[in-house]
């Protein structure tokens, strides 16, 4: 076959996400941390009564109705927030933006496996930078790095630990090139890195509704940054990024902030509960700042129990890579989806 792509495309292997069953399929679902409860009424209302015109026109370049809305709920200038469909263009934007060949992008590894990707499709450098057993950063190693673009996610994927925040201002403060902090998880903790935006201008939060909003198909995200680096995304970013109906919905559930905490305070009951269940069954858990679980199983045959569970109708995450391959993601469902979970591992164990 004629080749017609650059060379490293050609070189770089297809991201693969995980696995998305076609609608209907009676599964139980806990393999891409989506959120188990519906999205906000507010948002769905939006759904129920959307104008013919709104589909007619263009949409608002920016999404400035979702912008004014965020601003309200975070307490930043609505300048200051850039919108994406899913944060994961916005990551592509910045690599878009900031990358290049000759250019380093870093992160500690096991982190969100599609920055790689990105890296490779623009070709850069990539640094990978193995977190310690403990998942302490490697500070000093990713300054040492000097990325041009350097990605932290906290709380982190796939371990669920929230990167300490003085480490986060080192790099804020050492570091020459733009930090991404990828806060996609923030909801389910305490802790969060909005304020070093304000003190870095080469600092932008990134946040999704995928997760905390109930809102992964609608594929909506945005960072937040000084808008003197917003400045350069927007050159990058496709004009109309955010269609019109996702961006009234979006506006609608992060106004919503009472239906988004109950529901993510169920979560995080239901994240004890299960931490404390698997433990039972003697798997090793991490602790969680997110809505999932790491969890090495007591044989750490990660593997069988992920093919096992998904013949039962069960889908969690599993990763074969090196440090990786004797755990499993499983992200937190309702408590019923949970018991199924737990109740299918008891029968393996007892069966294997
Ligand atoms: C889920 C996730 C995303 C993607 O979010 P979208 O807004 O759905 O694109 C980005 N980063 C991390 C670390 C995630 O886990």
């Amino acid at each position: 076959m004629t080749n017609y792509f650059r060379s490293n495309v050609n070189a770089m292997a297809s991201y693969v996400p995980g696995e998305q069953p076609q609608r209907g399929t009676q599964i139980i679902k806990l393999n891409s941390n989506e959120n188990p409860y519906p999205p906000s009424p507010a948002a769905l209302a939006v759904l129920q009564n959307i104008d013919s015109e709104w589909l007619r026109r263009y949409p608002e370049p920016s999404g400035g109705e979702f912008r004014e809305a965020a601003s309200k709920v975070l307490g930043v200038p609505s300048d200051w927030i850039i919108v994406g469909n899913g944060s994961d263009e916005l990551l592509s934007v910045i690599i878009r933006a900031c990358a290049e060949p000759g250019k380093k992008v870093v992160y500690p590894m096991p982190t969100y496996v599609l920055y790689r990707t990105l890296a490779e499709m623009q070709a850069a450098e990539i640094v990978e930078i193995p977190y310690s057993d403990d998942y302490n950063l490697p500070v000093e190693k990713m300054i040492a790095a000097n990325g041009s673009v350097t990605f932290i996610v906290s709380p982190n994927s796939p371990s669920g630990h929230v990167v300490a925040a003085n480490d986060l201002q080192k790099l804020a403060s050492e570091l020459s090139g733009v930090l991404v902090i990828d806060e996609a998880y923030v909801d389910f903790t305490e802790d969060n890195a909005l304020a070093l935006v304000k003190e870095y201008e080469n600092v932008i939060v990134i946040r999704t509704l995928s997760k905390g909003y109930s809102l992964a198909g609608l594929r909506l995200g945005f960072g937040v940054a000084n808008p003197k680096l917003l400045q350069g995304l927007f050159k990058v970013k496709d004009s109309y990024n955010i269609d019109a109906i996702a961006c009234a919905i979006g506006t609608a559930a992060i106004s919503d902030q009472v239906y988004k905490n109950a529901c993510v305070a169920k979560i995080k009951a239901s994240r004890t509960k299960l931490a404390t269940d698997l433990k039972q069954l003697g798997f090793h858990i991490w602790d969680s700042q997110s809505n999932f679980l790491l969890a090495q199983p007591p044989q750490r045959n990660a593997e069988y129990f992920y093919q096992e569970l998904k013949k039962a109708g069960i889908l969690i995450r599993y990763f074969k890579q090196p440090g990786l391959d004797d755990k499993l993601r499983i992200t937190i469902g309702t408590d019923e989806q949970n018991q199924a979970l737990v109740e299918a591992l008891i029968y393996l164990l007892e069966t294997r």
